[in-house]
């Protein structure tokens, strides 16, 4: 049977409206990237048991031991990633619940997404047909290896930490196109920038952040 998604469109709006704010008191300023934060409703990325908390900017789990980012990190990213530009092609690794996919196919033309725990894709996969969202082919597969079928990309996200910048992520950008990812040990992770040019990748830090560790293999 198909899950209803109550109220998608027209619940918590106006608590949407909120989180929009704060975002923007946060500091960010992309009104594209705050448009696609407001129209993806992040209740139904959540149980619906934490459904009433889904416009808190905070993580929360979403099964198998992973959490739906929180909305400021998300939005952040995002706007490193995109930098006012309409991307092309992007790859999307760690997608767990499909929220930061929803946000991303609103702003680029196309997503690709990898996933390591197989449970998590098909929920994923539903909640963004639900929504409209036709622009993201998400499979299973280890973030580590990239999904070279479809590179080069313009840009590359990552929603969870590896201990080092995985050198298959770095190949698969294209010329200009921006790496944006976590890196290092829970407790001493820094939110990472690379950018690829003719000679080499610039890379920069953005912020001190705390995800989850970009675990080898598939689940
Ligand atoms: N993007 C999600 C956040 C998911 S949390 C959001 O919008 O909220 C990070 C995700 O990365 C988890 O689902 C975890 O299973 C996944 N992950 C961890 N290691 C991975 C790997 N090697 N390859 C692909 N995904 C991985």
């Amino acid at each position: 049977m198909r899950k209803h998604y109550a109220g998608i469109g027209m619940t918590s709006v106006r608590t949407r409206d909120r989180l929009i704010e704060r975002l923007r008191t946060e500091g960010i300023r992309d009104e594209h990237v705050l448009a696609a934060m407001a129209a993806v409703p992040r209740h139904i990325f959540v149980d619906e048991a934490l459904a009433s908390r889904a416009y808190e900017d905070t993580a929360l789990p979403i099964g198998a031991g992973q959490t739906i980012s929180q909305p400021y990190i998300v939005a952040r990213m995002t706007e490193a990633l995109v930098h006012g530009k309409r991307l092309s092609n992007v790859l999307e690794v760690g997608s767990g619940c499909g929220y930061q996919s929803a946000v991303l196919a609103q702003l680029v033309e196309r997503v690709y997404a990898v996933e390591r725990i197989d449970a998590l894709i098909a929920p994923a996969r539903e909640r963004l047909h639900a929504l409209g969202v036709s622009n993201v082919r998400m499979r299973n597969a280890d973030g580590f290896d990239g999904w070279p079928a479809h590179a080069p990309y313009d840009g590359i996200l990552v929603a969870a930490a590896p201990g080092y910048v995985p050198q298959a992520l770095v190949e698969q950008l294209a010329v200009g196109g921006r790496l944006v990812i976590p890196v290092g040990a829970q407790g001493d992770q820094y939110l990472q920038m690379l950018v690829r040019t003719e000679s080499g990748v610039e890379e920069e830090t953005l912020a001190r952040v705390s995800f989850v560790p970009l675990v080898p293999g598939i689940g």
